[in-house]
C-alpha cells in the first residue's frame, strides 16, 4: 500500500509538471482500491508513458494504471471494480493489444490499461483433426499463432500483411489481407470467444451460443468485451509461396484482372495490389529480393512514371508439386494485361512470406524510421465508385506526393458476416485502401493530414461512398455516419454489453460520464 500511495504521488507530480491535464487523474482512494483487489498479476505505475504510445505516435493519453494480468480472472476482476464504482466515476479501462493502433485507440486517457500480451494463463492449444483449429490468447501475436500450428503442418486461413499484431487487436477490427478475396477477414474464421464483458462477466460466445455478443465483438473496436481467447479455424499449410509481381500503366486493366482473378474458381492463394507514385526505379528496388522473368526487357522498361499499379500475387505449393504450380501459374499470368517486361517472381518459404513485414520493419528500425508518426488514413471503396477515386486521388490530391505505400486490392462481400460489428458497402466487390503514409521532416504531419483530409472530403463531396477501416473519428455525426442505419444496434449492444462506457475510451464513440451517452 505504501508503494501504491508513492507511485500515486510520482504519477500527480509527473502529470502536473509535464503539463498534461490532470482532470482525469482519479481520487487517490480510486487508486488505491486497485490494490485491495486479489490478483494473479499486478498493477504497475511506471510504464504509464509506453501505455501511452502507439504506432500512429500522433496522440498521447497517460493511463493511471497499467495491469498486467496473470488470469483471465484479474481482467474481470478489474472491470468488475470498475463497474462497481458506478457512473460517476471517470474510471475507463482499455485492452492494449500490441499498440499498434493508429489514433490513441488503445490508450485511456487516465483509466487503466490491460497489457493483454502479459495474459500468459491462456496456453495456445491447436486441435488438429477434421476441422482443425487452434486456441490463443487474445493478447497473443499472431506470427506466434503462425510458428506454434506450423509444428502441426497447419496455420490460419486469413491474415493481415503484417504479423506482430494481436489476435484480440486485429478481431476487434476485421483483419484484412490478400487471402480475404477467397476466406473472407479474420473475423470471418473465428468458431468461439472467450469475453469479458464492460459489467466484468466472463462469457463463451460463439455462432450457437451468446451469438450476439461473438457478432457484436468482431470487428466491434472493444466496444463489447475485451477477447481474452479465441478459436480460430485452420487448415493444411504449404510449404512454400510463389510470389508475384508484376505492373500496368493503366488502372481499369489493373483493376479489371484483379476483379477477374477474385471471381474465378481457380485463381492464386493470395491477392493484393498497390499504387505507385513519383517512384523512381521500382523494378531496380524489386530485384533485391524478386527475379525478373525477361531480365533483358525488365532492364530497358521505363519505370519513371507517374503512376503505376503493381498486381501482387502468390501461388501455394509444397515441392513436389512445383510442375502443376508452375503450370496453373502460367495459365493463370497468361490471362492477365500486364506489361510483359514487369514481370518478378521469387519462391519462398510460406513463414517468409506471411511475416514479409517484419522483414522491412527491421531494416526501417535500423535507419530510425519505423518509430516516427504515421498518419495512415485506411478506406473500404465501393467498386461502382473506385474509378471516379482513382482518378482523382492519385492523378491530383496524391499528384506529388509519396510519403509511403497505397494499398488498393479488391475483395467479395459475400465472404462478410454483416452480423459482425464492422461496416462494409453493400456491394458485392469492394476495394480495400491503404494510405500507410509515415510522417518524415518538417510539417510533414500536418501536410499528410491535410492530404487525408482532402481525400475524404472529395469522397464525400463526390457520394463516393468510402468507409473508413481502423476508423478514426471523433464527433457524434461522424460515428452515426459510419454506421449509419446500423448506429442504433451499435449503440443497443453498447447498452446491453458495457452499459457504463467503460471499455476501450480510446476509440472516442462513446462517454462514461455521466452515463452511456454517446460523445
Ligand atoms: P491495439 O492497437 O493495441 O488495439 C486495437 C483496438 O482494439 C483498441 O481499441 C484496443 O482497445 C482494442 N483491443 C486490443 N486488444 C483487445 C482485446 N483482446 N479485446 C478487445 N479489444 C481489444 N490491419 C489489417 O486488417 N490488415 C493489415 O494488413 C494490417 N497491417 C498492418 C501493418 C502494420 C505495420 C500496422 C502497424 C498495423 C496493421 N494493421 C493491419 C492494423 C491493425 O489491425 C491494427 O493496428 C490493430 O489495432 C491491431 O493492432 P494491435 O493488436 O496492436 O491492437
Amino acid at each position: 500500500m505504501k508503494q501504491l500511495v508513492l507511485q500515486y504521488l510520482k504519477l500527480f507530480l509527473l502529470l502536473g509538471l509535464s503539463g498534461v491535464t490532470t482532470e482525469h487523474v482519479p481520487k487517490y482512494d480510486v487508486l488505491a482500491s486497485l490494490g485491495t483487489l486479489p490478483l494473479d498479476g499486478h498493477f504497475s505505475f511506471h510504464d504509464l508513458p509506453a501505455a501511452a504510445r502507439d504506432f500512429g505516435n500522433l496522440s498521447s493519453f497517460p493511463p493511471v494504471a497499467v495491469l498486467h494480468p496473470g488470469s483471465v480472472a484479474d481482467i474481470a476482476r478489474t472491470v468488475r471494480h470498475v463497474f462497481l464504482m458506478g457512473e460517476h466515476s471517470t474510471l475507463t479501462v482499455a485492452a492494449r493489444g500490441h499498440g499498434h493502433s493508429l489514433y490513441g485507440q488503445s490508450q485511456a486517457a487516465g483509466g487503466i490499461v490491460i497489457r493483454m500480451e502479459s495474459l500468459q494463463s491462456v496456453k495456445m492449444q491447436v486441435h488438429p483433426g477434421a476441422s482443425p483449429y487452434v486456441d490463443a490468447s487474445g493478447g497473443e501475436l499472431w506470427i506466434n499463432v503462425l510458428k506454434k500450428t506450423l509444428k502441426y503442418g497447419l496455420a490460419p486461413k486469413s491474415w493481415t500483411d503484417y504479423l506482430h499484431l494481436t489476435v484480440g487487436g486485429t478481431l476487434s477490427n476485421a483483419g484484412v489481407s490478400g487471402q480475404t478475396f477467397r476466406h473472407g477477414p479474420q473475423i470471418s474464421n473465428v468458431n468461439e470467444l472467450e469475453i469479458v464483458t464492460g459489467r466484468g462477466d466472463i462469457i463463451t460466445c460463439s455462432p450457437e451460443q451468446n451469438n450476439d455478443l461473438f457478432h457484436a465483438a468482431l470487428g466491434g473496436l472493444g466496444q463489447f468485451g475485451i477477447i481474452t481467447r479465441a478459436r480460430i479455424a485452420l487448415e493444411p499449410a504449404p510449404q512454400m509461396v510463389r510470389w508475384i509481381r508484376v505492373l500496368y500503366l493503366d488502372f481499369v486493366s489493373f483493376t479489371e484482372d484483379q476483379e477477374m482473378l477474385i471471381s474465378a474458381e481457380k485463381t492464386f492463394d493470395y491477392i493484393e495490389g498497390f499504387v505507385s507514385i513519383n517512384r523512381t526505379g521500382i523494378l531496380n528496388n524489386w530485384r533485391s529480393s524478386f527475379n525478373p522473368q525477361d531480365p533483358e526487357r525488365a532492364s530497358q522498361f521505363e519505370t519513371d512514371r507517374k503512376v503505376l499499379f503493381c498486381l501482387e500475387m502468390t501461388k501455394n505449393f509444397n515441392p513436389e508439386e512445383a510442375d502443376i504450380m508452375e503450370q496453373e501459374v502460367h495459365a493463370l499470368l497468361s490471362q492477365l494485361r500486364y506489361t510483359p517486361a514487369s514481370l518478378f517472381h521469387t519462391d519462398v518459404t510460406y513463414m517468409e512470406f506471411l511475416d514479409r513485414v517484419h522483414s522491412s520493419e527491421i531494416k526501417l528500425r535500423a535507419k530510425g524510421l519505423w518509430e516516427v508518426p504515421h498518419p495512415w488514413l485506411n478506406l473500404i471503396v465501393p467498386r461502382s465508385t473506385v474509378h471516379t477515386f482513382a482518378k482523382q486521388v492519385f492523378g491530383k490530391i496524391l499528384e506529388d506526393n509519396n510519403n509511403g505505400p497505397i494499398l488498393l486490392y479488391p475483395v467479395n462481400k459475400s465472404r462478410w458476416d454483416n452480423r459482425t460489428s464492422v461496416v462494409i458497402p453493400n456491394e458485392e466487390v469492394f476495394y480495400l485502401v491503404g494510405f500507410l503514409h509515415s510522417a518524415i521532416g518538417p510539417h510533414s504531419i500536418k501536410r499528410t493530414l491535410n492530404l487525408n483530409n482532402q481525400i475524404i472530403e472529395f469522397s464525400n463531396k463526390a457520394s463516393i461512398g468510402v468507409r473508413q477501416y481502423l476508423p478514426n473519428y471523433t464527433t457524434e455525426p461522424e460515428w452515426k455516419a459510419h454506421y449509419g442505419a446500423r448506429w442504433d444496434a451499435f449503440q443497443q449492444r453498447k447498452n446491453t454489453y458495457d452499459p457504463l462506457a467503460i471499455l476501450a475510451p480510446g476509440q472516442r464513440i462513446f462517454q462514461k460520464t455521466p452515463a452511456s451517452l454517446p460523445l
